[in-house]
């Protein structure tokens, strides 16, 4: 992929995460933030480049299903969330985090 896609990415990346007001739904934690589906959607899109990782992410938004959390969060959401089937994990992409 190339540097420009990948700034336009994490540039969408920030603008989307102000859109959904910066900071965990749940605790107000302001930092290890993550994108969530409030409605699990599986984790294929985890496994997608970042460019269309974050249309995805945008689509979800459209559709009012998408929140933030905090890493800490995240992490017991998910593990409530169809143990096995839906497990998310971590980011892969290290620049992809702010
Ligand atoms: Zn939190």
């Amino acid at each position: 992929m190339g540097a420009a896609q990948k700034d336009w990415a994490r540039r969408a990346r920030i603008k989307l995460m102000t859109e959904l007001g910066d900071k965990c739904v749940t605790c107000g934690a302001i930092a290890e933030l993550e994108f969530d589906c409030i409605k699990a959607c599986g984790d294929r899109h985890h496994r997608i480049d970042s460019s269309a990782r974050i249309c995805f992410y945008r689509a979800q938004h459209r559709a009012g299903n998408l929140q933030i959390l905090c890493k800490k969060c995240n992490t017991v959401k998910s593990a409530s969330e169809l143990p096995g089937q839906y497990g998310h994990y971590a980011d892969p992409d290290p620049d992809w985090t702010i």
